[in-house]
């Protein structure tokens, strides 16, 4: 017997009674933070991840571009249709994905009794947004937020069996809650540039908080040395964002 073959035959007699091995892939898929627990900061100091909820609406371009002029990636938590149909805002999305954003869910109709929906309530809220954004992008991603920070009842069994990681916030910048850029502001220099990166709550939808927050918050960052990033680069999983989906002929909502 060749060396060759033997080595042949006995690798084949280990993997007889293995189990089956996930293809590379799918391992990188697989890696970064686990699903259906909360993560509320990064895993790692120096950065900073700018996240924003409830769009798509008439403001994504502008902030897509606002951060990339800053050199600054973000992270939009976007719904299906709580500031008008997803598909009205295709091209900003799509743009904001090959510029470099992450796009993530935030449900499909954000509703207010997340955190007491029946897990079936609760998947099909997912799995309508997923269907959209492999229409639009051309995948699903793997982050959500859910509406209202909302994770009690089966929230986070559920995001576990969809395979979902679970955001929430370290800093709320309450733009929702009638707080003026400067108002937030204040509360981040009170949190401060050190200790692991912050994933703050804001939302897309208020002019101020693209105008104004956003470009304040660039500054502030490059004054203190913070890397803007994504959701998923500041938990240390780059290229786990989005898996391959299955998406619909539908074009509205
Ligand atoms: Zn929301």
């Amino acid at each position: 017997m060749h060396l060759s073959s033997l080595l042949a035959a006995s690798l084949l007699a280990i993997n007889a009674g293995a189990v089956p091995v996930l293809d590379p892939i799918q391992m990188m898929k697989r890696a970064g933070p686990a699903a259906g627990q909360v993560i509320t900061k990064c895993s790692s100091p120096g950065m900073l991840a700018l996240a924003y909820d409830d769009g798509p609406y008439q403001y994504t371009q502008k902030l897509a571009d606002t951060l990339s002029a800053g050199g600054a990636k973000g992270t939009f938590f976007v719904t299906g249709t709580l500031y008008g149909c997803i598909y009205g805002q295709k091209t900003a999305l799509q743009n904001a994905y090959k510029a470099g954003h992450q796009i993530a869910s935030h449900t499909w109709t954000h509703p207010q009794n997340f955190g007491s929906m029946s897990a079936a309530d609760l998947t099909s809220q997912m799995t309508k947004l997923e269907t959209a954004l492999v229409n639009i992008i051309g995948v699903k991603p793997t982050y959500m937020r859910p509406p209202y920070l909302a994770t009690g009842g089966s929230v986070l069994s559920t995001m576990k069996t969809l395979g979902y990681r679970v955001i929430t916030d370290d800093i709320d910048a309450g733009d929702w809650d009638k707080k003026t850029p400067q108002q937030s502001e204040a509360l981040f220099t009170a949190a401060g540039a050190s200790g692991n990166g912050h994933i703050p709550l804001m939302h897309e939808t208020y002019s101020t908080t693209v105008d104004t927050l956003t470009p304040w918050l660039i500054n502030w960052a490059k004054t203190n040395n913070l890397k803007l990033v994504t959701v998923a680069e500041c938990l240390g999983d780059p290229t786990g964002a989005y898996v391959n989906g299955t998406g619909s002929s539908q074009t509205s909502c």
